[in-house]
């Protein structure tokens, strides 16, 4: 199965996404969790994303695309995968039209109040990337319940100012991709509970 789950930040889709990999036993794909990583080990890709990524901007398109065609291309994606916070744009989704046909496009709804709130709460894990927020507390104070890693706050969910450029941005460049992908499209109302949203989904695919 090979699926894309779409939706503002605090949506819940890097939550959804896990849910989804672990049932299927498909990868993971998240580009921003690959460029957290790139930025972690210092390397020039990771330095030069975080550039854009710490002022709320997107990366240049040509840098992401050769990311994902790479990790497309990998063994594990054969027989499915999904890809979260790829495509964000209609360029985007026209070079992944090219190298691979995509079944299902998730679009998991929320309101920017419920956005808001969530990112003021998340916390993710700095070793595997866990998320945590209000719907999901760790059982000791910023301390990860899978790896015992210290929990971090993303450097792109600390000011009002960045999460509103990156709100904007999702409006005028990713929301098209609804339109563009409307025939494979499941929407899903996200602003519930993450356990009773992914079983919405699972009835729905
Ligand atoms: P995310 O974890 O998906 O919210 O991504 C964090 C940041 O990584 C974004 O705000 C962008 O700066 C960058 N990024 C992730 N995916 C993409 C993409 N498909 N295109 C451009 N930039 C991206």
């Amino acid at each position: 199965m090979k699926v894309i789950i779409l939706g503002a930040q605090g949506s819940g889709k890097g939550t959804q996404a896990k849910l989804l990999s672990e049932s299927f036993k498909i990868p993971h794909i998240s580009t921003g969790d690959i460029l957290r990583e790139e930025y972690d080990n210092k390397t020039e890709l990771g330095l030069l994303a975080n550039e854009y990524t710490k002022k709320g901007l997107l990366i240049p398109n040509e840098l992401v695309n050769d990311i994902v065609k790479r990790r497309l291309e990998r063994k594990d994606c054969k027989i499915g995968f999904i890809l979260d916070g790829y495509p964000r744009n209609i360029e985007q989704a026209n070079f992944l039209s090219k190298i691979i046909e995509i079944d299902k496009v998730i679009y998991l709804k929320v309101s920017e109040d419920i956005v808001f709130k969530r990112l003021a709460e998340r916390m993710i894990c700095s070793k595997c990337n866990q998320i945590y927020g209000i719907n999901k507390k760790p059982k000791k104070d910023e301390v990860c319940d899978e790896c015992g890693s210290k929990l971090v706050k993303r450097q792109d969910d600390k000011e009002e100012e960045q999460i509103r450029t990156r709100l904007r941005g999702y409006e005028e460049k990713t929301l098209p991709l609804l339109e563009f992908y409307k025939e494979k499209l499941i929407e899903i109302d996200g602003s519930g509970k993450p356990i009773e949203i992914f079983k919405e989904i699972m009835k729905k695919l």
